[in-house]
């Protein structure tokens, strides 16, 4: 095994294909190598080195510290420069990469290399004592955090209070003999809290920075941000070691990140931050507030901090070509680092940048029309879950606003919620239902949680591109970064605008695509679909082979969903129509009647109910198909529980509230998602079947008058395992289609299925097939009996199954397809074995899962349906997944 691969002046051992075996910034930082790019020399330890170092109990393969050292005097060769060299020095950056980005995740180590004598040695060479002693300062911090573990608090309390004994404000002031005693300070600190001094040694420093590399892919942030973002740990991290340029020796030096359109609405324009005498670290911290690469950017954000195109207008220019040529290169916006040492431009990373989703459909409609990707990539280039973003609300223009602070709009959408300040009050208040605003000074990555649990983000500090915004984009979730005017006191637990104060629990709403920062709640709208939205998703709709359903049964959810694309209805649950008001009565009064008679004087109180309902829905769909499904409720959602509720239902059905309890005492069931449930129902009380499909009929011929369109209900039996289960059912359901269709004169066409939700219909679906017409599957019944997993209980233990590594994710989420998704298979071969061409859709969760619309695809599925908020999101997953 090769464990290292060099890269430098032009030429580089790995590429850009190369990203499992390198990591992004591995493969990148070789494939710009190649195309000639100014990459400052270095080379990559492989993933494959990482995952041995974790398999051996954190030890290093063998080869490793050889290839290493011939790939340091590959730097050497094309530097003249060396580690620990008495007049060549080599200091080196050493950083992690993974397959995938994980920003600010994981360690990094900079100005590696220097001690109390080779600090001289830069001083020399660089002609810059003031330089040299701030570098080993920042290494002596940032290594002994990341390699040694000190708390970098101590550091920053030490350097307050020299500054403070000085009468300085900004680290700028301090000279070279400023920093000289601050070093002392350091050293003397590591010393005093690791009873060993700091490691002079460049070889032990090198080798301790590795290892914390390696390390830092199992710490908490890394291993969270995994979960969030479903990565594998298998992947595991490249080390990244380079030759270190600088972008802090002076004012003709600068370090900045940029991207070639703007993350956050897609527009086409280089937009990126830099600071002068910087390293790199200070931009994403944003410790600093940084400054507009662009003048264009400069003028729009109405900063009078000059631009880097005024100030070092040829590394600019140099810049602008090389975006250029990247983005073309990788036909794709890319995010870029660069650092100007001396007037010199140097690349230190380029990636395809993260982006919003509203940006993500714009540069995808652009870059179509620029010719730079076929419609086929741009439908490929949208993240479908990446689509909830823009199906949330903004705030109402009309709206009055009480701006207490603009901020920078570093992630789109409107939140409100109430403050809270740290990320554990997040998690707290979120767990007890509410709605929160994380609002912090700046966000660090051990803040992911928080910011995972609230609505938004509110910094007061940081730029465009601090961690804050960055992560926040990544989530989808409104942030507000930089709101300088605003004073956050973590200690006091207040947040101070201009003339007023707020607390902890206060509500404020922020306006991420704006950067306003409003007092209390504001009213919200709907968002407008149109425009790339549409653009795309007329694109996809022209690719996909599946259509899209929806799960729906209440008119509000039906006409939103048509709204976002349903091409009909696959599941109307029809136990959710019984849930309010009088019907919840009618409903305890049917369940609990303990006579036919008693039953049919309940349901003759519904049936016109139900009618109406599916009126109402048959025209909302006007002429779609509609999947409406009999009852399938465990009777104990029913049930009324109060005394009070007792005494309503006792009242209705004039009996005692006693006698009443005792019936519902024996209605009482152990395991009531494995009991009188499903087409069970309906075999016990077939009256209940015939109100509903009498209801479903006479709504049909009473809609299609209405509307001039024929309805073609599909009758839906649930939890059938059994073939004679459906027969008993069907024919019940026949005999009053006959019925209706007698008594109004018309014909009905109607399909009668069911649903594939129990292991056994699965196998024996060729012979349910015999009687079902359709079949749609409930992967979220078919998933919890093929594992013997409780839905309602699963959550309490399928956290510690994959923080242990037993399953990668939740199977309620995401199919699992080695098992739930065989039956799924088996079932629609054999169901197309008895009844070729029989209609085959999914209507459990799954149906909205971009992953699982993969598999429905593969297995030939004719629909998948789900909530009308995943309907964009599932025409385009079945567009991916038809291409
Ligand atoms: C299912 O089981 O997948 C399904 C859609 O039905 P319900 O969730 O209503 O049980
Ligand atoms: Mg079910």
């Amino acid at each position: 095994t090769k464990w290292v691969y060099t890269f430098g002046d032009g030429a580089a051992e790995g590429q850009a294909g190369d990203k499992n075996l390198l990591g992004g910034k591995g493969a990148n930082l070789a494939e710009m190598c190649r195309l000639g790019l100014p990459v400052p020399p270095g080379f990559t330890i492989t993933t494959e080195a990482c995952n041995w170092f974790y398999a051996n109990g954190r030890a290093y393969p063998e080869a490793l510290s050889a290839e290493v050292s011939l790939a340091l005097d590959h730097i050497a060769g094309l530097t003249g420069r060396k580690l620990g060299d008495p007049v060549r020095l080599l200091l080196v950056s050493v950083r992690s990469g993974a397959r995938a980005s994980m920003p600010g995740m994981m360690d990094t180590v900079l100005n590696l290399g220097l001690n109390d004598r080779t600090v001289e040695v830069l001083a020399a060479d660089s002609g810059d004592a003031r330089f040299a002693y701030d570098s080993y300062r920042r290494f002596i911090q940032m290594f002994s955090n990341v390699v040694l573990g000190v708390d970098h608090e101590v550091f920053e309390e030490i350097l307050e209070d020299e500054k403070a004994q000085r009468g300085f404000e900004l680290d700028t002031e301090l000279s070279a003999d400023d920093w000289r005693a601050v070093i002392g300070l350091y050293k003397a600190k590591v010393e005093e809290e690791l009873g060993n001094p700091f490691p002079q040694d460049p070889q032990e420093q090198l080798w301790g920075a590795i290892g914390a590399v390696f390390s830092s892919w199992m710490n908490a942030r890394a291993v969270t941000y995994r979960r969030l973002h479903d990565i594998p740990e298998g992947w595991g991290t490249a080390v990244n070691i380079q030759a270190m340029v600088f972008g802090n020796m002076g004012d003709t030096s600068a370090t900045g990140v940029a991207f070639t359109r703007n993350p956050s609405t897609g527009q086409r324009a280089l937009y990126g931050e830099f600071l002068v005498n910087a390293q790199g670290e200070d931009v994403v911290a944003g410790i600093r507030t940084p400054q507009n690469i662009t003048e264009a950017a400069r003028i729009d954000a109405g900063s009078d901090r000059p631009s880097l195109e005024k100030i070092m207008p040829e590394a600019f220019a140099s810049f602008v070509e090389i975006s250029d040529r990247l983005e073309k290169h990788y036909r794709d916006m890319q995010d870029l680092e660069f650092t100007i040492e001396r007037g010199k431009l140097w690349m230190l990373q380029t990636r395809s940048g993260k982006r919003t989703a509203k940006a993500a459909l714009k540069m995808a409609v652009d870059m179509a029309a620029e010719g730079l990707i076929s419609r086929e990539e741009a439908v490929g280039r949208i993240d479908p879950a990446s689509l909830d973003q823009l199906l949330h609300p903004t705030i109402d223009p009309k709206a009055p606003r009480d701006i207490v602070a603009v901020g920078l709009p570093a992630s789109p959408g409107a939140a409100t919620g109430e403050i809270v300040f740290s990320s554990h009050d997040a998690e707290e208040m979120k767990a007890l239902g509410k709605k929160v605003i994380l609002v912090r000074i700046e966000t660090s990555p051990e803040d992911i949680h928080g910011m995972h649990a609230a609505e938004g983000i509110l910094t007061t500090r940081g730029g465009m591109t601090s961690h804050a915004a960055v992560v926040a984009r990544g989530m989808g979730k409104p942030c507000v970064s930089g709101a300088g005017s605003l004073r956050v006191d973590y200690r006091s637990g207040t947040l101070m605008a201009m003339g007023s104060t707020f607390r902890k629990g206060d509500v404020i709403t922020i306006d991420g695509s704006n950067g306003q920062v409003l007092k209390g709640a504001v009213p919200m709208l709907q968002p407008e679909l149109s425009g790339d939205f549409a653009a795309v998703m007329e694109w996809a709709d022209a690719i996909r082979r599946m259509n899209v359903r929806t799960n729906a049964e209440t008119p509000a959810d039906a006409r939103m969903a048509r709204s976002f694309g349903a091409e009909g209805i696959g599941l109307c649950r029809t136990e959710h129509m019984f849930f309010d008001g009088e019907r919840i009565v009618a409903m305890r009064e049917m369940i609990l009647a303990d006579t036919e008679q008693g039953r049919r004087s309940a349901l003759d109180k519904l049936l016109p109910m139900q009618r109406s309902d599916f009126v109402e829905l048959f025209e909302i769909m006007a002429g779609l198909p509609v999947t409406i499904r009999l009852l399938d409720p465990p009777l104990h959602e029913f049930l009324p529980k109060s005394d009070e509720e007792i005494e309503e239902v006792a009242a209705v059905m004039a009996v005692s509230a006693d006698k009443l309890r005792q019936r519902t005492e024996a209605l009482h069931e152990f395991n009531p998602m494995l009991g009188h449930r499903g087409c069970r129902l309906a075999i016990s009380y077939p009256e209940i079947a015939e109100m509903q499909a009498r209801a479903i009929f006479e709504a049909a011929v009473e809609a299609g008058r209405r509307t001039g369109k024929p309805v073609v209900p599909e009758v839906m039996v649930p939890l059938v395992g059994l073939k004679k289960e459906l027969d008993f059912v069907k024919a019940r359901i026949d005999a009053v289609a006959a019925a209706v269709m007698k008594e109004s004169g018309e014909t009905i066409d109607y399909l009668t299925g069911t649903m594939i939700e129990l292991p056994r219909a699965a196998v024996r679906a060729h012979v349910i097939a015999e009687t079902a017409e359709f079949f749609s599957f409930g992967t979220n019944d078919l998933t919890q009996t093929a594992f013997g997993i409780s839905r309602d209980d699963a959550a309490s233990f399928l956290e510690t199954y994959r923080q242990k590594g037993i399953v990668d994710q939740d199977p309620f989420v995401s199919l699992d397809l080695d098992g739930v998704g065989e039956l799924v298979k088996l079932a629609a071969e054999k169901g197309r074995a008895t009844r070729p061409g029989i209609k085959l859709g999914i209507c459990g969760e799954h149906g909205g899962d971009p992953a699982s619309i993969r598999f429905c695809e593969q297995v030939g599925l004719d629909y998948v349906s789900c909530s009308p908020y995943r309907v964009p999101i599932a025409r385009l997953a079945a567009a991916q997944a038809a291409v």
